[in-house]
């Protein structure tokens, strides 16, 4: 592991943010990750090739790492509802989404309900 998880790591619970809230500071984050696959993809990666991103939780300050390979990357990008995570359920926002995918690295939570439809309006790539 390149990194190790501790309390200070974190982010601080807002138990008052609305799911709306949440989608929009996700997309936020996404796009931020979107700004990054050029600089990921400019690099050559050696073994193994991945490369790292930032945590798409509701929290606009959680700049955690997460890693992906451009693959990995890709195809959660395809889905306009899908968002990736650091792997640890303090990220997860249980109201307004659901964990699709886990791996040792990262997890893509989908978004549901009213989240589901913020999250498609700002997706960058529609
Ligand atoms: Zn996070």
């Amino acid at each position: 592991m390149p990194f190790e998880l501790s309390s200070s790591d974190v982010p601080p619970d807002v138990p008052d943010a609305d799911p709306e809230k949440t989608a929009l500071n996700e997309s936020l984050l996404r796009e931020r990750n979107e700004n990054l696959e050029a600089h990921n993809a400019s690099v050559n990666w050696v073994d193994p090739p991945v490369a790292d991103w930032y945590c798409e939780c509701g929290t606009l300050d959680c700049s955690m790492p997460v890693q992906l390979t451009m693959d990995e990357y890709e195809r959660v990008r395809a889905n306009p509802r899908w968002f990736v995570i650091t792997p640890d359920e303090r990220h997860l926002r249980a109201d307004a989404e659901r964990v699709v995918a886990q791996t040792e690295r990262y997890w893509v939570v989908e978004k549901v309900g009213e989240a589901a439809e913020v999250a498609e309006e700002l997706d960058p790539r529609s």
